[in-house]
């Protein structure tokens, strides 16, 4: 699933290819995914818009037009943007096509459904987003004080922080070793703000190797886009030495029943 640099990459791609393009065409393939598809005259107001930007909050991409309402995509588990040639016949798993005056055509696919394209406002209450500026160790103390929740799943709450997923909370965990299974409100004030400062390092390096490969690679949208090279020290290392102690094997566990990647010697239990 992609995780919110993923996201952010996939967003970037978006505004490097259709920023100041004007809307033409719509064409819904599907009449829903996770939730209806607007048809061709729910979105009238777009048509003759230009797209101003491309918005990424969370997990959620908004194509702003400048009109009262955005369009608003979630990739859900699988979704993906490309550019097929116009008489290009729509691949199995399209679901959208959006037609610019230029000529250049927006596909979104998703084979697993879970995606969502909806006409939606930008919203004005946001969850802190793991980047620096926006969270800080005081809003997380006071979200892991009292709470017997796992530390994993709380930084993976997407109502307390947006855009932490598996990949990145393990690697977080493993940086400032707290071990994932760890009861959030078990957590000292300098646990708690080292874990902050390393999420938000997680995730600003996750970013910056998407732009990169992105540029690297002269830009590119199609279902690649959110697979740029990540370097992990733990997750999916399971049986692996762990690299900071060279004494113990990387350990996967089940918590709240995701995959959970850590190394018992460098990872506290208290
Ligand atoms: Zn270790």
């Amino acid at each position: 699933m992609p995780e919110l640099p993923e996201v952010n990459t996939v967003a970037a791609a978006l505004q490097h290819f259709f920023a100041g393009e004007t809307l033409a065409g719509w064409q819904s393939l599907t009449p829903r995914l996770r939730r209806p598809i607007p048809d061709r005259d729910q979105v009238k107001d777009l048509f003759g818009a230009e797209l101003g930007q491309v918005v990424r909050i969370a997990k959620s991409i908004y194509l702003d037009f400048g009109s009262k309402q955005a369009l608003h995509i979630h990739l859900g588990m699988t979704g993906f943007f490309s550019m097929p040639e116009k008489s290009a016949k729509p691949e199995k798993h399209e679901h959208l096509r959006l037609e610019f005056t230029s000529g250049k055509i927006l596909a979104f696919s998703d084979p697993r459904r879970f995606g969502v394209v909806e006409l939606a406002q930008l919203p004005l209450k946001r969850v802190p987003e793991p980047l620096a500026g926006a969270l800080d160790a005081e809003y997380l103390a006071a979200a892991c004080k009292g709470s017997g929740r796992t530390i994993k799943s709380l930084i993976m709450d997407q109502q307390i922080i947006a855009g932490a997923g598996n990949i990145y909370a393990s690697e977080a965990l493993f940086g400032v070793g707290i071990r994932p299974d760890r009861t959030a409100g078990s957590l000292a004030w300098h646990e708690i703000k080292a874990l902050t400062a390393s999420l938000v390092r997680v995730i600003e390096t996750a970013i910056a190797s998407g732009l990169d490969y992105q540029r690297k690679h002269g830009w590119f949208l199609n279902s690649e886009t959110t697979h740029f090279p990540i370097e992990t020290r733990v997750y999916g290392r399971a049986g692996e030495l762990c690299e900071k102690c060279g004494r113990s094997s990387v350990e996967n566990i089940r918590i709240a029943g995701r995959s959970s990647f850590f190394c018992p010697v460098c990872q506290k239990s208290r």
